[in-house]
């Protein structure tokens, strides 16, 4: 028997089992999944937990056995992972070593309160996280607690799983305090140590109108040093001081430790990837997909899903004898809350930026690119039922329009030319 060894069972490493287990001469292969967890969590849930908004306010209302939506011919085994050990080509875990001919790593990354200076002691006092199941139950009482005074939503560093989690919170935030009736008294700001509301020009433009029109203060350039919980006050490394009454805090996102220990990683916990193969950068017969790779698109479950495409497509042609294919783009996909029953959606990949238009049909949509509707949030909603029944079996893949590759229908790229960004992308149009 051959082996392909996966980490991580939760989106892009169950993805790929399910997409291998339809592949493969399971008489021939043995596909093993390794994680330490047994509960797959949907973390796009956690978001709505602090406001106990759409029918999210437990850790159970996002969470399932992590054995669910593992194929039964899949070996799942729960266990820590500890090392990869590339020239043996071996894993070693809490339950034992096992041996691989191709590996997937898809251990993700998460929030590490510890890194910041203050923050762990400072959680579950006046600062709270929905970047973890447990503390965002535990922030819905300091939310219903507060009736004035100034809320934070402070995101420490980059790169976060995510990146419009913290934007999105602050919106929903303006939402559930105007419900509430509390919004005049309460100060809602985004403290990011980015340098607008949202990195990409266009994106950032209008992100920063909607934020405006919501009262949503952003305090750009600020990275986080240090917490003090006591004072209710937080520092940044370029000298800042801002009070507060709760924080939203957004700790850095920190990538698994086995890839830096194995040799494998990038010194900052996450592993050196190809961008366009996801091969590793270091060692042969390993792929990365899913937030623990360096690859410069976001960290997010809509781009370890488009990813998988690439990874299965090529551990089939490495098995094959022939080279793997340079096929991923970046491309990434989001819905943004807005509040009031609304969302907006954004498309991009490593080469083209988030810009207004339709997906997927042009003209028809039925969604909208960079503007608030309530099909688009009905889409957020509806993508909780699509990724248990639809993303993680692996049949999102065979929906016309929803390509791995971002398309360029319905976009509209009048808006690239007249800001003349993107100037090489418009050229293979
Ligand atoms: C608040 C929030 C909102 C989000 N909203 C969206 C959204 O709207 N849209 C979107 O596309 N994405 C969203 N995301 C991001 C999305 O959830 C992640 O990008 C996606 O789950 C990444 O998949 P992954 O397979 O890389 O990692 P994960 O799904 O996190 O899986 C990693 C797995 O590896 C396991 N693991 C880690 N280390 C070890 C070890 N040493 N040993 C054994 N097992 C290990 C973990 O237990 C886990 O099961 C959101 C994230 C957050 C936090």
């Amino acid at each position: 028997m051959k082996n392909i060894v996966i980490l991580g069972a939760g989106t892009g490493g169950t993805l790929v089992a399910n997409l291998l287990r339809s592949q493969l001469d399971l008489k021939e292969w043995q596909i093993t999944i390794i994680d330490k967890s047994s509960v797959h969590v949907y973390q796009p849930g956690m978001l709505f937990i602090p406001f106990k908004l759409y029918g999210y306010s437990d850790v159970s209302d996002i969470s399932r056995s992590i054995k669910k939506p593992i194929p039964d011919e899949v070996r799942l085994v729960i266990a820590t992972i500890n090392l990869i050990d590339h020239a043996k080509q071996i894993i070693e875990t809490s339950e034992g070593n096992f041996s691989y001919d191709w590996l997937v790593a898809s251990m993700g990354c998460y929030a590490d309160a510890n890194e910041v200076d203050g923050l762990a002691d400072a959680m579950g006092k006046n600062v709270h996280t929905f970047y973890n199941p447990k503390s965002a139950v535990e922030m819905q009482q300091s939310l219903e607690n507060m009736k004035e005074g100034r809320l934070l939503v402070n995101i420490a560093e980059m790169p976060i799983k995510c990146p419009v989690a913290p934007l999105e919170f602050a919106f929903l935030a303006d939402y559930y305090f105007s419900k509430r009736g509390v919004r005049d008294n309460i100060d809602i700001s985004l403290v990011t140590p980015y340098s607008g509301a949202f990195t990409k020009p266009v994106a950032n433009e209008i992100l920063s109108k909607v934020a405006r029109e919501k009262r949503i203060n952003v305090i750009p350039n600020f990275s986080l040093e240090s917490v003090n919980s006591d004072s209710k006050q937080i520092k940044s490394f370029e000298g800042s001081t801002l009070d507060y009454d709760l924080v939203s805090s957004i700790p850095p996102n920190v990538g698994p430790a086995v890839s830096d220990d194995s040799d494998l990683g990038d010194g900052g916990g996450f592993f050196m990837t190809d961008a366009r193969t996801l091969k590793s950068l270091k060692a042969e017969r390993i792929f990365i997909l899913g937030d623990n790779s360096n690859v410069t698109t976001s960290k997010a479950g809509s781009v370890a899903h488009f990813e998988a495409e690439t990874v299965v497509d090529n551990i089939l042609r490495e098995i094959r004898g022939e080279k793997a294919q340079q096929t991923f783009d970046g491309h990434a996909n989001c819905f943004i809350e807005t509040g009031y029953h609304k969302a907006m959606l954004l498309d991009f990949n490593y080469d083209i930026e988030p810009i207004p238009g339709a997906f997927p049909t042009p003209g028809i949509g039925p969604f909208s690119l960079l503007k608030e509707s309530y099909l688009n949030h009905m889409g957020k909603m509806t993508f909780d039922w699509v990724y248990w029944n639809m993303l993680l079996p692996g049949y999102l893949g065979n929906m016309p329009l929803l390509t791995a590759h971002m398309n360029l229908v319905g976009k509209d790229l009048r808006r690239l030319l007249r800001l003349n960004v993107q100037k090489q992308c418009l050229l293979r149009i």
